[in-house]
C-alpha cells in the first residue's frame, strides 16, 4: 500500500511538473512569436508616418499573444483538472480493493478458526468420552459441550450460506404470520441453556409479525451472540420485547466494551470487525450484523446502536406488527 502511494504521489508529481514545464515552453514560444510579430512590425509600418496602423496592428499582436495565453492557460488546467480526478478516483478504487482483500483475507483467518474450534472441541469431548468410563454426570456435560459447538458450527454455515444465498437473490424468503415474542422468549431459553445465568427478559406481551421466521431467528440470534461474546462473563445481557408505533421492538442491551461512535455504522459491513485479527478476543467472521441488517431492511424493519450506561451496547430492532 505504501509503495503504492508512494509511486502514485511520484508519478502525480510527474505529470504536474512536466505540465508546469510544458506551460513555460509555450509562455517562452509565445513571447518569441510575439517580439518576431513586433519586429516585423516595426520594419513594415512607420510608427510616425502611419500611427493609426501602426498602433491598430500593434493592438492586433497583443491580443494574439493574450489568447494565445489565456488558450494554454485553459487547456492545461483542464488537463491538470482530468489527471486529479483521474489520479483521486484510482487511488481511491485501489484502496477499497485493498480494504476488501484485507476484509476478506481476516475473514477466511477466521472462518477457518471458527471452522476448527469447534471441530477440535468435539472430537476432544467425543475422544474422552470413548475411552473413558465416565459417570452419568460427565457424560451429560460432555454431550452438552458438543451439542453447543455443533450449534455454532451451524449458525456458521447458515450465516455463510445465506449470505452468498442473499448475495447471488437465490434465497426467497417465506412470508407467515408469527409470534416474534415466542421466537425471542425461545431464542433466549435456547441460549440461556448454554449461558445460565446471563440473561435478564422483560416482556409486555405477545407480538405478532410477519415474514420469514428462518431470518428473523437468525437476526435475533446473531444479536444474543454478540451480546453473550463481547460481555464479561460475570455481566448480565438485558432482552426486552415491547411495542412501539405498531412495531414489535427488540432491545439487547450488554455491559460489554460497547461501540465507539466512529464504528457504528461500519459494524453492519460485510466481514467488518472492530480492531486488527491481533488485537481482537472474541471470535467472529464480521458476517452476523451484516445479515442481520440485511434481514431487518427486507422486513421493512429497522436496527440501531446505541450506548448503554455506564458501558455497553444497546441493539435494537423493530418489525411492523402484522
Ligand atoms: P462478529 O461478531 O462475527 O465479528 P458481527 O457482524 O456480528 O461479526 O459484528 C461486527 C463487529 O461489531 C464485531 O466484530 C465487534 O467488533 C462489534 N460488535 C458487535 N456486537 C457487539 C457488542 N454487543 N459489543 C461490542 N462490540 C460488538
Amino acid at each position: 500500500m505504501r509503495l503504492f502511494t508512494s509511486a502514485h504521489i511520484l508519478l502525480f508529481a510527474y505529470v504536474v511538473a512536466a505540465l508546469i514545464f510544458w506551460g513555460i515552453s509555450l509562455d517562452r514560444k509565445s513571447q518569441t512569436i510575439y517580439e518576431l510579430e513586433y519586429e516585423n512590425l516595426k520594419r513594415t509600418i512607420d510608427s510616425t508616418a502611419n500611427s493609426g496602423a501602426y498602433y491598430a496592428k500593434l493592438e492586433e499582436i497583443k491580443n494574439k499573444r493574450t489568447t494565445r495565453t489565456k488558450q494554454y492557460l485553459g487547456e492545461g488546467s483542464t488537463f491538470l483538472l482530468v489527471i486529479i480526478i483521474g489520479a483521486a478516483v484510482v487511488y481511491s478504487s485501489f484502496r477499497r480493493s485493498i480494504r476488501l482483500s484485507r476484509q476478506q483475507n481476516n475473514f477466511m483467518m477466521a472462518v477457518t478458526h471458527e471452522l476448527k474450534s469447534p471441530i477440535a472441541a468435539m472430537k476432544l469431548n467425543l475422544q474422552t468420552m470413548a475411552r473413558h468410563q465416565l459417570d452419568e454426570d460427565k457424560r451429560k456435560l460432555l454431550i452438552d459441550r458438543c451439542v453447543t459447538e455443533s450449534n455454532r458450527l451451524n449458525d456458521l454455515c447458515n450465516n455463510m450460506l445465506l449470505a452468498s444465498q442473499m448475495e447471488g437473490r437465490q434465497y426467497k424468503p417465506a412470508h407467515e404470520q408469527f409470534s416474534f415474542s415466542d421466537l425471542v422468549t425461545n431464542s433466549v431459553a435456547d441460549y440461556a441453556h448454554s449461558y445460565p445465568g446471563r440473561f435478564e427478559v422483560a416482556q409486555t406481551g405477545n407480538y405478532n409479525i410477519t415474514g420469514d421466521k428462518t431470518l428473523v431467528q437468525m437476526a435475533v440470534n446473531n444479536l444474543l451472540e454478540n451480546a453473550i461474546k463481547y460481555t464479561p462473563t460475570d455481566k448480565p445481557v438485558y432482552v426486552s420485547i415491547d411495542d412501539n408505533n405498531n412495531q414489535a421492538v427488540l432491545t439487547v442491551a450488554d455491559n460489554g466494551p460497547g461501540i465507539p461512535d466512529a464504528e457504528k455504522a461500519k459494524i453492519f459491513n460485510k466481514f467488518y470487525r472492530i480492531g486488527s485479527e491481533e488485537t481482537r478476543k472474541a471470535k467472529g467472521t464480521g458476517l452476523g450484523l451484516y445479515l442481520t441488517l440485511k434481514i431487518v431492511k427486507q422486513h421493512r424493519g429497522k436496527i440501531t446502536v446505541s450506548d448503554n450506561e455506564p458501558q455497553g451496547a444497546v441493539f435494537e430492532i423493530c418489525f411492523p406488527l402484522s
